[in-house]
């Protein structure tokens, strides 16, 4: 019977005696044993997760629980309640994701989300005050400039470069932020209602190439954004962590939803549920989303699918004077500054709400209207005497309707 030479099965790490029938790796100069492999991958691990959890404290992610969220949002947006609460809930659940320790069994999957309805209703007011509450870098992207690898527009990764920019390149902090994707319903797959498009450059393409960032992927970034070049140097950046919101009109939905629902003309479903006619986006599911266009694994990456409401006067003239940051209130503090007391009467905030309506320009309006009120009394009033300026209904149909922009009332 040969020999066994004790000193060729002996670990280097914990000195013992490793009998043939368990693993021995020898390398250059040593062997281990595998209780010593199951020691050190233990180690290891604790340091990665120690490292890792010290990494997300230096961050200071300030996460706030969703009744926290939905006050400080109600700060900022008028109305849509219903969008609020659930963009509460999911931002809280994405940093609850986030910030869980590692050793859990259990993965929480991320939540993007998808924000639906019409232009100037807040999405993007939403999202932005979120980012910002939160402290986390944040960045909006127009998906309509992208287009499928290869062809002429920008690289979807370009999105990333955004968010790199809003985090002065730090690479960390971007990881973590929030990134708005806005018209994203118009990278729809094009129907067959348009044979002449041979080739889906803009739409599918844009979606599959979207589909790699949303999934939580680490992407090659190009640092200065549009198109890469195989010379140029990439930062690379894991999306795994960051949190998606979709934002679009969807115009027509709101037929794919009624058709779904089977709503007759008098607004009953065949359950003979009455059904808000007026409101049919707040109905949708992930089903219309797909039947609009998106393919259907872009929307199973965006789990959480709220809308928001059209705003109507009462609506708009809250977000005239009450937010944090209303309209009003600024105007009023840009004319503080020069010692002049600004004030609007009802009637004069009326006709302004009343223009916004009539010019179908939603809250997006009311900014231009005001600006064009106010633009003589700014160029004005800092060189004269006056100290006070009370805005009418007729001070403000006259100044409106001198400026260039009243020619869209035509
Ligand atoms: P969109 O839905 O097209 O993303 P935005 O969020 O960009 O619309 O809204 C445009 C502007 O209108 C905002 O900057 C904000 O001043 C105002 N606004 C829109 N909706 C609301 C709202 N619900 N509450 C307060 N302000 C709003």
């Amino acid at each position: 019977m040969a020999k066994v030479n004790k000193q060729e099965r002996t670990c280097s790490f914990c000195g013992r005696y490793i009998p043939e029938d368990q693993f021995l790796i020898t390398g250059l100069s040593g062997s281990i044993c595998e209780d010593c492999i199951s020691t050190i991958d233990d180690i290891v691990r604790d340091v990665h997760a120690h490292d890792k959890a010290k990494k997300r404290e230096a961050l200071h992610i300030n996460v706030l629980k969703p009744h926290e969220i939905k006050k400080r949002l109600d700060d900022y947006v008028i109305g849509q309640e219903e969008a609020k609460k659930v963009l509460s809930v999911a931002v809280y659940n994405h940093y609850k994701r986030i910030l869980q320790p590692d050793d859990n069994e259990v993965e929480i999957e991320k939540s993007n989300i998808l924000l639906i309805g019409e232009t100037g209703t807040g999405k993007t007011l939403l999202a932005r005050t979120i980012a910002k509450m939160l402290d986390v870098p944040f960045c909006i992207a127009d998906a309509t400039v992208f287009t499928q690898a290869g062809y002429v527009g920008e690289d979807v990764e370009s999105i990333l470069t955004r968010l790199l920019q809003a985090s002065d390149y730090d690479v960390d902090k971007a990881e973590y932020g929030i990134v708005f994707i806005d018209e994203i319903d118009k990278i729809a797959r094009k129907g067959s209602e348009n044979p002449s498009i041979t080739r889906d450059v803009s739409g599918e393409g844009v979606q599959q190439s979207l589909l790699k960032l949303l999934e939580g992927s680490i992407v090659n970034v190009p640092p200065q954004g549009g198109r890469k070049h195989p010379e140029q140097e990439f930062i690379k950046v894991n999306t795994q962590n960051i949190l998606f919101i979709g934002s679009g009109a969807f115009n027509n939905l709101e037929q794919i939803i009624g058709e779904r629902m089977n709503t007759n003309a008098i607004g009953y479903n065949k359950k003979n549920r009455a059904i808000d006619k007026n409101n049919m986006l707040q109905y949708v599911s992930a089903q219309d989303i797909k039947q609009f266009g998106l393919i259907p694994e872009l929307c199973g990456r965006f789990p959480v699918i709220t809308s928001l409401n059209p705003l109507d006067a009462s609506a708009l003239k809250q977000i005239l004077t009450q937010p944090k940051n209303a309209l009003v209130k600024q105007y009023v503090k840009l004319f503080e500054m020069d010692g002049i007391k600004l004030s609007f009467d009802e009637a004069a905030l009326d006709y302004i709400v009343g223009k916004a309506v009539e010019l179908k320009l939603g809250a997006r309006g009311l900014r231009a209207i005001v600006e064009k009120i106010m633009t003589d009394a700014m160029y004005d009033f800092p060189s004269s005497a006056k100290k006070k300026i009370a805005v009418t209904e007729a001070y403000a149909r006259e100044h409106f309707e001198k400026s260039i922009f009243s020619f869209l009332d035509k």
